[in-house]
């Protein structure tokens, strides 16, 4: 069987099969403290690709932290091929406030590849993509929806890769979406190192779902298994095939007041739908809004008191909804039926509470 070579990191030498945890010093904050980016590595004792796993770029989605928790539990270095790099909380600024933003209104997601003398968000930013991006051949970014908000779990990837449709077919999430990459963003970013970028999206600034947390968990262990990283065949769910769309429309409140919703995300819906309506305060001039497309709804506003305009509803244009909204449904109940895997290997704790 092959060796794994030592792997070199923030100055730290890590044998093979083994794991550490690594901080890489940002900045020096207003109280005069130091700021560290944490990062767990996991150094497979056979060799392989690298990959990371990232969460909370927006300090307040942190339902990959979620994730990578599980995952720092379950994946075993002297198991493994290749290296996983896991960071829980890449706006560690954000994290502790509780915002999308770092403490100089920056958005991380907009700030790549920053640099050493840029701004805190620009050298937050350049430490990320030099120490943890430029290292891997692939990396998995962790967002969920923003305040308010709530997304159906989903993988959005650059258009028109093949190798990045397969990733995704492989993590097995219920929705997969093509979108175009924005500039400054890690996706952006890493496109242009030749890295492969899968982002998920699921769930809620600020909470925690078991659906979302059990479909990343699921779906890194998949992505994994599928560059022969980890085993197969140690007790991964099988799920359908993932719906897929490369238009999404967003649905905006007609009026301001308080609104009540019919659908919510995993529905699928025709055009011309009800999807909810929004009233006056006193109940009073109700309007109506219906979905423009035939389609899933993949995300959804989960607070009722609305402004004109406000986004209600993210929907993907999908031929078909409701034999594509049957396949989503199977994949979501399989990921919630399933059986922590890996018990034979320790790879999760049954009595995980999420
Ligand atoms: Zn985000």
């Amino acid at each position: 069987m092959d060796k794994a070579e030592a792997f070199m990191i923030a100055g730290e030498t890590i044998a093979p099969g083994t794991v550490r945890d690594v901080a890489f010093p940002i900045t020096t904050m207003a109280t005069g403290t130091n700021s560290s980016l944490a990062v767990k590595v996991l150094h497979g004792a056979r060799p392989g690709p690298a990959v990371f796993v990232s969460a909370a770029i927006h300090g307040d989605e942190i339902i990959g932290t979620a994730v990578i928790q599980r995952l720092a539990r379950m994946l075993r270095p002297e198991a493994l091929a290749g290296t996983v790099l896991l960071v829980p909380v890449a706006n560690i600024f954000g994290f502790i406030t509780h915002s999308r933003y770092l403490p100089d209104r920056r958005d991380l997601n907009r700030s790549f590849p920053g640099s050493a003398g840029g701004s805190l968000a620009g050298q937050l930013a350049h430490i990320f993509t030099n120490e943890v991006v430029r290292r891997c051949s692939l990396g998995i970014d962790i967002h969920s929806a923003a305040i308010h908000r709530y997304n159906l779990p989903q993988i959005r990837i650059a258009a028109g890769n093949r190798r990045l449709v397969e990733l995704a077919m492989a993590f097995g999430a219920p929705v997969i979406i093509e979108s175009p990459l924005r500039d400054g963003s890690l996706r952006g970013l890493a496109s242009k190192h030749g890295v492969d970028m899968l982002l998920m999206e699921a769930g809620e600034a600020l909470r925690f779902d078991r659906l979302s947390i059990e479909t990343g968990v699921e779906g890194v262990c998949r992505v994994l298994a599928h560059l022969g990283m980890i085993e197969s065949d140690d007790g991964l769910t099988t799920v359908g095939i993932p719906a897929r769309a490369n238009r999404t429309v967003w649905v905006r409140s007609p009026r301001g007041g308080v609104a009540q919703l019919v659908r919510e995300s995993g529905a699928p819906v025709r055009k011309g739908e009800l999807l909810g309506c929004v009233a006056g305060l006193f109940g009073e001039d109700e309007e109506a809004m219906v979905s423009p497309v035939d389609g899933i709804v993949i995300g959804h506003a989960t607070l009722p008191v609305v402004h004109q305009g406000d986004a209600l509803f993210h929907i993907a244009a999908i031929d078909h909804p409701e034999r594509v909204g049957a396949r989503i449904d199977s994949i979501t109940e399989a990921i919630l039926a399933s059986e922590p895997q890996g018990s034979a290997q320790g790879m999760l704790d049954e009595d995980e509470v999420v």
